[in-house]
This record gives structure tokens, sequence and C-alpha cells, in this order.
């Protein structure tokens, strides 16, 4: 069977978010844009790495003004950022950015797809990101969407041409696009892919330019622009009184989780795309030049065009219904032509503007949010007809069931309620991200189904599938389930339908330390997710380790409630790095899962199941000291991980700081990026020096610098200058330079195997410059590169010492690396000589 990628009609909202889950409320407005767009038959992609990276402006002006099907394929998820507004990271800020995405194609009007690479982190250049990435099945995912999507012209965010210039993500991405622009339509290449899809010759492939790749707008002036297209994408829109740039930034204001939030713009500005591949349109203001985009394209199309045409010319904004007669007419033309990706594509938006001109309201929700597998959910099917259209409900039906005969003359504002019973069989897939179903590797996400690769999200567990007719003529209709409440402060709400388990269990701590061999008490909360929940809990451990109890009884009367047993763990004498898991037995199912709601206002709920599991690590070492002093910075878990292997911290809140306040810790640890969000601490910095010189140990963590970075004069005591310098490459060598420095000795003997295990990266932002008086402990970078000293540093002052860092620790003390907190150790508990 063929696959035909049929996505939502691109029908503009722009007065505020609405979630997918929520039926459309069409305008007139609406509904002529949505013909418009039936009648152009054009395909363009946008290709990127990253939630982001897309130009908005372009993808709205295509969509919107140049009424082309529009995409944009974000080659990842956006999982290696830092987020903004929550706790989110990894594979979870990659679940967040992927709805960012889609609530910014809402906007927009454009469609969403991803490829199965994983953002790994930073990456300085596309050959370290195509190898970590499996680059070839990558690039088979482009192809793959490419002979799906058959856009005619393809768009790169990135110039393919300069490796090294920026993220090597964005240059891949290019320089992946420019290779399968030609091999999409060839045949050797993943045929595999051949028995669901068709090759495909995309027409065209630009570079999506900007004076910012030229490094000033003075040289982009004097730039060569013969094979530039220039198109001004500051339009307005009369039909919904707002422009181009504002939808642009409305959606790209969705990209909450990376601080985009901002103000809309108005105006003419000019876009630049440069041509790589095809030929250069005669007309330089239309990138669809020359390539057929009207019906005359499709064999057989040529009679749909002559009627769709006839509705946009004499379209009735007052009375949209008058229309309906001769869209059944393009409908049972459009039913005769061969051409089975644009019968598909315009199959689904002819069938949308046919609801929308009789205002024919059909929703199917529930009033619970999720149920499990074998279990039955009351749907109910709401349908009402806004029109004097003729329209009759024949059948309802969900998933494969035989369908109910209704037989209900929808009259003119009647509303009709029909109740189904949805019954969930015992085989039904969890509702989870189908990515994260499997394991991946570091670059790659895992997906089996070749039919789910490239889609944004997991399909709608439940549709209603309603049997109409329009006139007399069948048309069949479906509508995913959806959940719908009301919050007295909020109003109504849509969220996703969801299959879950009926109960999931999960850890506080994603790891847990043990610096002795005294047993921790780990408590595991078991989480109901129907009423009257009882079973067993049994946690799995690994060789060495013990827990006093393995199987425990649990019994959680209401939906939702929560249930903490706790489990006595003893870890071995000797150093080990090992996994606890809890399984839930209910009834002789087994439950593995934990549960992890996203839930923020300009995204749909997202309910993520996860292999339940925590890492315990037994570490050996040494310390001094006990108090340490916190200062928060832009946020880690570095307090707790100290606490986890037995220092007490206490966090310091700046405003207090003063005169002798902070004598009584035995270090003072600096968070990330401290001093670049907490303003008080450049009038407190004087005190951090001073309780160096009293003999205090200050451990400041990476800033940031450049623009919008530091700019602090007493930032250290002696001249120290933060540079951009970083090492992406966690496996890459570390030499000693200090051998026999205090903090690569005491208390802890610090080797080369304290660097195995680190995880995402070295360290950033490193200092490039120092005086004297600072002694670099390590030295390291990333293959090829000159090495960089400027990851540790440490001078005394005073009666005490100075240490900066840029290595990751905030990374690698949460990752539970050992060898890290054997050296944080050492700087904690680092003394100048005369104090040992
Ligand atoms: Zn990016």
């Amino acid at each position: 069977m063929r696959l035909y990628w049929v996505f939502f009609l691109g029908i503009l909202l722009t007065c505020k978010p609405l979630f997918s889950q929520a039926p459309r409320k069409n305008t007139s407005s609406d509904i002529f844009h949505a013909i418009q767009k039936l009648n152009f038959l054009g395909t363009a992609l946008y290709i990127a790495a990253h939630p982001d990276d897309e130009n908005t402006r372009l993808i709205s002006f295509l969509s919107n003004e140049v009424k082309a099907k529009t995409a944009y394929l974000s080659l990842t998820r956006g999982d290696g950022g830092q987020n903004l507004i929550g706790s989110e990271l990894r594979e979870l800020l990659g679940v967040l950015r992927t709805q960012e995405l889609l609530a910014a194609r809402r906007i927009d009007g454009g469609e969403q797809f991803f490829s199965r690479a994983n953002d790994f982190g930073y990456s300085k250049h596309p050959n370290e990101t195509l190898k970590i990435w499996n680059k070839e099945a990558v690039l088979s995912d482009v192809i793959w969407i490419i002979r799906n999507y058959k856009p005619d012209v393809i768009i790169n965010r990135f110039d393919h041409r300069s490796p090294g210039s920026t993220h090597g993500h964005h240059t891949s991405s290019a320089m992946l696009s420019y290779e399968a622009f030609d091999l999409a339509n060839n045949p050797n290449i993943y045929p595999e892919q051949l028995t669901i899809t068709d090759v495909w010759q995309p027409k065209r492939l630009f570079f999506n330019t900007s004076w910012w790749f030229y490094g000033s707008e003075d040289k982009f002036q004097k730039a060569d622009k013969s094979k530039m297209i220039d198109l001004d994408v500051g339009v307005y829109y009369p039909l919904r009184g707002v422009s181009n740039n504002e939808i642009a930034s409305l959606a790209s204001s969705q990209h909450l989780c990376q601080g985009f939030g901002r103000l809309t713009t108005r105006g003419s500005e000019n876009e630049y795309i440069e041509l790589l591949k095809g030929d250069l349109p005669k007309d330089k203001s239309n990138i669809f030049d020359g390539i057929n985009t009207t019906w005359s394209r499709v064999e057989g199309g040529e009679e749909v065009g002559r009627i769709l045409l006839e509705i946009e010319r004499n379209f009735d904004f007052t009375q949209p219904s008058k229309h309906l007669s001769k869209l059944i007419e393009a409908y049972k033309a459009l039913m005769k032509i061969n051409d089975e990706h644009w019968k598909a594509i315009k199959k689904k938006e002819l069938e949308d503007i046919i609801q929308s001109v009789c205002g024919l309201y059909l929703e199917a929700t529930t009033t619970e949010s999720h149920t499990y597998p074998g279990s039955h959910i009351l749907v109910n099917l709401e349908a009402l007809n806004r029109s004097a259209a003729n329209i009759n409900l024949k059948t309802v039906s969900i998933t494969n069931d035989n369908p109910l005969v209704q037989n209900i003359i929808l009259k003119e504002n009647k509303k009709e309620l029909i109740k189904i019973d949805l019954e969930v069989t015992a085989n039904t897939s969890y509702t989870s991200p189908y990515w994260l179903n499997s394991k991946g590797t570091l670059g790659m996400y895992k997906v089996t189904d070749q039919n789910l690769i490239g889609k944004p999200e997991t399909p709608k567990a439940f549709e209603v599938t309603i049997e109409m007719e329009f006139n007399g003529f069948p048309i069949k209709i479906k509508k995913p389930v959806v959940y719908k409440y009301s919050k007295p402060e909020k109003g109504e709400i849509y969220q996703p339908f969801e299959i879950l388990p009926e109960a999931t269990a999960g850890f506080k701590d994603k790891v847990v330390i043990f610096a002795t061999s005294e047993p921790k008490e780990i408590p595991v909360t078991i989480k109901a997710l129907k009423n009257n929940v009882k079973g067993e809990l049994q946690i799995c451990f690994g060789k060495g380790w013990k827990v006093d109890q393995e199987i425990k009884s649990f019994e959680i009367e209401k939906n939702g409630d929560q249930q903490t047993l706790h489990f006595l763990v003893t870890p071995p004498s000797y150093e080990d790095e090992n996994y606890i898991s809890p399984i839930i037995k209910i009834n002789g199912k087994e439950i593995s899962k934990e549960l992890i709601e996203i839930d923020y206002d300009h995204i749909p709920k997202q309910s993520v199941l996860l292999n339940s599991k925590t890492k315990v690590v037994r570490i050996n070492i040494n310390k001094t000291g006990e108090n340490i002093g916190y200062i928060v910075g832009a946020g880690d878990e570095i307090p707790e991980s100290l606490e986890q292997i037995g220092y007490k911290v206490v966090k310091i809140d700046p405003i207090s700081i003063q005169a002798g306040s902070l004598n009584k810790f035995d270090a003072i640890v600096v968070g990330i990026r401290a001093y670049n969000v907490v303003e008080e601490l450049k009038f407190k910095q004087r005190y951090l020096l001073d309780y160096v010189k009293e003999g205090g140990n200050l451990i400041i963590q990476y800033n940031t610098a450049g623009r919008n970075g530091l700019d602090m004069e007493n930032l250290a005591p002696y001249p120290l200058s933060i540079s951009r310098d970083r090492v992406t490459d966690e496996t890459s060598d570390v030499k000693i330079l200090a051998n026999s420095h205090a903090v690569v000795n005491y208390p802890n003997k610090i080797t080369k195997n304290d660097f195995n295990g680190w995880v995402q990266e070295r360290g950033l932002y490193f200092p490039d410059q120092w005086s004297k008086e600072f002694t670099p402990i390590l030295s390291m970078s990333d293959e090829g590169e000159t090495a960089l000293n400027g990851s540790l540093l440490v001078a005394p002052y005073g009666k005490g010492n100075y240490i900066y860092t840029g290595l990751s620790f905030f990374r690698e003390l949460p990752a539970g690396v050992t060898g890290a907190y054997r050296l944080f150790a050492n700087l904690l508990s680092l003394k100048q000589e005369s104090q040992k």
C-alpha cells in the first residue's frame, strides 16, 4: 500500500493559541484562503537542524502569500539545548521543542517534519556531527521526506560550503540537503523506500542567505547577487488584518523554552535566497516561476481547477454554504484523477472546506484524559450543521469497529449528540512519543517503523470515522478523539486523549551516589492512573548490590494519587556503577514505565513514558570540610549532587552577603552563569574575594563571554579573560599539566582514568588569558585543534584559593561520573600548602 502524507490544512489562526486538539472554527476569510491554497499546486521544503533555526518569515510568506504547501524539516528536535521555562532536558526537551515547532506551524501555516537525528549537543564541525549521527541514516530520512512530500523547491537555512563557521549540525543539514536533492530521484538509492513511495526530483535548491553569512551588511551589499532572488516578505494580508512579519513573529515566539518570546514586526523586509541547483527563475520575485503550479500539472486536473477557480472568483463571504454543490462537483472530478499524491492532499483539503462552508461542527471528546489497555470509555460525538445544506449523518465508527448506523438528518442549527462506547483492547499501545520507545544511540533515535519516520508526533490513538452525505453525496470524515474539560481560571481546555498504564513508578533522583558502604533509603513513588489499583512493586538490581526487601505491596484508591515505598539499598564495598529499576505487577501484568508530564499553556499536554530506573554509583572518595555555601546561577543540580556525597550545602541569597557572612563555610561554589544572570553579584563580588583572602576557597563555574556576556572588572583577584573556547568531545584526551599541585593529589589522587565516562562535553567558555598568579591544571582539545589550558585555573589569594573552571561539572555530577566527583571534592578540599 502506498502511503500519502496528508497533514492539516494551513488555515491561519492568529488571534490566540489554539491547540491542534481543538476543532477549527473557520471564518469566511479562512475558508477563502483555504480555497486559494486548494488552487495552488506547488510545494516548498525548508531544511535546517534545530527548532528555532527556521525562518518563519519565509515559511509564512510561502504558505500564506504564495499559497504553497510549505514544510520545515528540522533534522533534530533540539534535545541538546537549555530550557528557560522548566526542568525538561535531553529527550524531554526534545518533546517540548517538537510541540513548540508544531505550535509555530499552526500559526504560520507550515507543516513540520523531523529526521531521526538526535541533537547531542554543540558540535564544532560537520565531520564530527556526521560521525555521531549515522550519516547514512539521516541522509536516508531526508530523502524519504523529499520522496513523500515531493517539494518543487528546497530552501536550506545554512550554507553547505562553509564547514566550521557555525554549529556542525547546521552545516550538516545543508550538506545532506544538497546531496539528497539529486539522490531522491535515483531508484538505486535506498530502494527499500520505493516499496512505499516513489522517487522524486525537486526542481530548485536554494540557500536562504543574509548579510550575516557575509560578516557585515557592507560586505553583503557588494556581494554578487546574480544568482539571488530577493523577496519582500513584509506583505500585508488585508483579509486577516495582519502582515506577514506579524504572523512570523508570533510563530517564532512559540519557542518559549529558548527565550524567543518577542515583539511583532511590520513593514517591508527582504529575504535573499541564492540558487544552488536547478534553473534560475526568470521572474526573480517568484521562486516557482516556470514550474506549473496550476491544476493542469495533474493529468485530468483541469476540470477540478475550472470548478474551483470559479468558486474562488465568485466567493460569497456572507454565505459560503452557497458553494457546497460546486465543491461537491469538484470533489467528484478530483476522485477521477490518477495522481495519488495530489489526490490525497487535495481530497483532505476539500473535505475540510466542505465542512467549513456548512459551519459543520464535529467533535469527538471523552470526559477522561486517559484510560488503560483492556478498558471501555465513552466517546461523545457532537454534530451540528449551521447551514441550510442538506446533510445526513449515516454511520459512526471508531478504529476498525463495525459502523453504527445513525441515519440522522442534521437540521439547521439543531445539535445532535451521539454516544459511542470505545473499547480499548488489551493489546493497544501506550501513548508516548514514538521516537523514545526504543533505546537509540548518542546521535540517533531508533525508529523501526519506516512509516513513522519524519512524522512530528505519534499519530493519535483513536479517530472517529463519520460517514456523511452532503446533498446526497457520501464523504467520510475523520475526527481524533480528544479530552475536553474546563478550569475555572482558564476556561475550556483541549488535551490529547491518551492510553496509559494502570500505574507507573518513578524515582526522585536519577542518580544516587554512595560515598561509603552505608546503606541508603531510596524512595520509589507509584502513581495510580485508574481507581483502585492494587499490586506489588519489585526492585531489580545488579550484582554486588543488596536491597532489604525486594518486593513490597501497594494499594491506591484514587486515580492520580501516589504512594511512596522505601527500599534500603546497600552498595558493594568496591567502586561500581549500576542501575536499579522497579517493576509494578498488577494481576499478572508487568509495568516498568515511569510517567513524565509536560504541561505548558502554549503546547498541548504531553505524556511521556520512559523506562523507570535510577543509576546507583559506589565511589571511594576522600574529602575534607563539610559546610558548603552555594550561590545559584542559571540553575544546576550541583547542590543536590554534593549533598549526595555527604556535604551540607546552604544556598546563599546574594542579597544577604555582607562582610564576614561567608566565613562559616569551608568553601563557596558559584553556580553556572551566575555573573551573567545575578545582577546583585556585581556588588557582592568584593565580599567573595575578601572571603578568599581570609582563607576561604571560592570555586566559580563557567560564565559566558562575548555579546550579552560578562562585563566585570573584579571577577577574579587577578587579570582573567573569558573566551568562547570549549571542548565538545567528552572523550577527548586530558593531560594533567600541574602534576604536583594539591588539586590533583589531595585528598584524592587524580589520574587520566578520572576523565573516563564523562558526558556530552568536557567544558565550555574557558578563559584564554590569565595572569601569572594562576596555575593551569589541565590541558585538553577537540580533535585537530590546539590544546586549551584554561579549563581549570587555580590562584592563591591572601590565605585562600580562587578557582575558575569551565569544566562541565553541572553535567557530570548529576550524571554520576565518578572522576568528576573526585576532582570536585579536591576543589572543595583545597588548602594552601602552609595550612595543611
Ligand atoms: Zn540551530
